[in-house]
């Protein structure tokens, strides 16, 4: 494949973005952006850009639509991301959508799909009901006992911490979560399906068959 895979996953959290985001990345050695590792990598850094996020976030405030763009901006640019990206987290709004479009279009480059994880309110909460995650700060990795339980029950497979229940995954606050997001990204979806390359995958099948969709799409590029 010598043209570069610049995707974008879309969908509530919990829709299983996070674990499709790793493997898919690895498989098609594509840099995986997230916006809250993003955050917190130029916090740690100390750059000009992470000391600025720093302030926004301490003041517990939204990071502004430019300076999301400015730290999305440089990674696409970087090294790592040199045979496309995956973004994991952004954008969320139609101004930032079109933030991303112009960086892209400066290099002469697009956006090939945006991957939307569709999921209905009821399996959403059941599948967050059954989500357990690692306790061990550095290691978090998250768990699903329904579909993708850990090998010995109540300990991690990779650091054999407990894995825990958090606490906003409850019935109401994940309901709250979803409606909010859906309220929020349907400006973005209506964006992306008027351009074309919006595709909806069946988030609640097992994360196998979800693996295998998105594989499917990106070597054959057709749906
Ligand atoms: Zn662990």
């Amino acid at each position: 494949m010598d043209e570069k895979v610049n995707i974008v996953f879309l969908g509530p959290p919990g829709a299983g973005k996070g674990t499709q985001a790793a493997g898919i990345s690895r498989r098609f050695a594509i840099c995986h952006i997230s916006t809250g590792n993003l955050f917190r990598q130029a916090v740690e850094a100390q750059t000009p850009l992470g000391r600025q996020v720093k302030a926004y976030m301490e003041a517990g405030a939204l990071v502004p639509d430019e300076l999301v763009i400015q730290l999305v901006k440089d990674h696409i640019q970087s090294k790592r991301c040199k045979r496309g990206f995956l973004l994991d987290g952004f954008p969320r709004t139609v101004s930032q959508a079109q933030g991303l479009e112009a960086i892209l279009r400066q290099q002469g480059d697009c956006l090939r799909w945006v991957i939307y994880f569709d999921i209905q309110e009821e399996d959403l909460v059941q599948r967050l009901l059954h989500r357990r995650v690692c306790s061990n700060v550095s290691c978090q990795q998250t768990y699903n006992l329904r579909t993708f339980p850990p090998q010995q029950e109540g300990k991690c497979d990779r650091c054999h911490s407990p894995l825990i229940r958090r606490k906003d995954d409850n019935r109401e606050s994940i309901s709250t979560r979803f409606r909010d997001f859906e309220k929020k990204t349907q400006p973005l979806l209506d964006y992306y399906r008027k351009k074309g390359i919006l595709v909806q995958i069946p988030a609640n099948r097992p994360a196998k068959e979800v693996e295998e969709r998105i594989v499917r799409l990106l070597e054959n590029d057709n749906f």
